[in-house]
């Protein structure tokens, strides 16, 4: 089989991952920018991070014939301290024509506070005046249903931007309908211990449909399984999905979001 992880942390993995990802029939990993699991102390932090994303990691990727591309952004965890916040978001224009970057993310909200809004106001702006294509990331658990109205109407009150060029990601069963028929597109995120599981993915997918929808590990410094996506890719075939339904869920639907960025190319 083969398949793309849309949202995959892998400055948090070691290269027996990317090993591992390749010989599963990964061909291309996407990585937004996110917490790094500790609160990095000054914008020089950022900068280091987003050439990581932008220069080195593509090249350790390529070592395992991976295509790697990323998108920037402050993440929702950090956004608290304005002055902060500010540096760094001046950061990221210039760097948005580097030929990995696909838009800005993963911006979104992560216990909803007022700062963490104003940032996220900021970021689609940005995203608005630069043509980008944008990547959420909604909050978890009590918070992610509040969250995510929120994000969606911050969206929704920006006229220039399509919501076929943004994914919403970390849905779960009562947040994929409010994105979907709202016409973005949506991102479910597999984890061995939190957030959803292989089953609880597919059931998600056929309660609400399959043709805005990618399925991610997120991969990231936590307990989190690189190969959620094409463990999951099994547990569709035992429940009777045949390879050209797992074809077009794990392969095509990310190719197709993602290509609306003409960067994104898998040759
Ligand atoms: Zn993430």
């Amino acid at each position: 089989m083969r398949y793309i992880e849309p949202h995959g942390h892998m400055v948090s993995r070691t290269t027996d991952d990317y090993a591992a990802m390749a010989h599963a029939g990964c061909v291309a990993i996407c990585e937004p920018a996110f917490w790094a699991g500790f609160d990095r102390s000054s914008a020089d932090g950022f900068a280091d991070y987003f050439r990581q994303l932008t220069e080195y990691e593509p090249k350790r990727a390529a070592r395992f014939h991976l295509r790697h591309f990323c998108w920037l952004c402050l993440n929702p965890k950090e956004s608290e301290d304005l002055g902060l916040a500010k540096e760094v978001l001046s950061l990221i224009p210039p760097l948005l024509d580097k030929p990995n970057v696909l838009g800005v993310g993963e911006i979104g909200l992560n216990k909803n506070s007022r700062n963490e809004l104003m940032v996220l106001e900021n970021h689609i702006q940005m995203a608005a005046d630069h043509g980008q294509m944008i990547l959420v990331h909604t909050p978890h658990l009590e918070d992610k249903l509040k969250g995510t109205r929120l994000i969606l109407d911050a969206l929704k009150n920006h006229s220039s931007i399509d919501p076929s060029r943004v994914i919403v990601d970390h849905v779960e069963e009562h947040t994929a309908p409010l994105v979907l028929e709202a016409g973005f597109w949506a991102g479910i995120t597999l984890y061995p211990e939190s957030k959803t599981t292989p089953n609880r993915a597919i059931d998600i997918l056929e309660l609400y449909g399959h043709e805005r929808l990618w399925l991610n590990s997120a991969c990231d410094w936590g307990v989190s399984d690189p190969l959620a996506v094409p463990r999951t890719a099994l547990e569709l075939r035992r429940r009777g999905y045949d390879a050209a339904f797992i074809d077009r869920l794990l392969y095509q639907n990310p190719a197709t979001f993602l290509a609306q960025n003409p960067k994104f190319t898998l040759e």
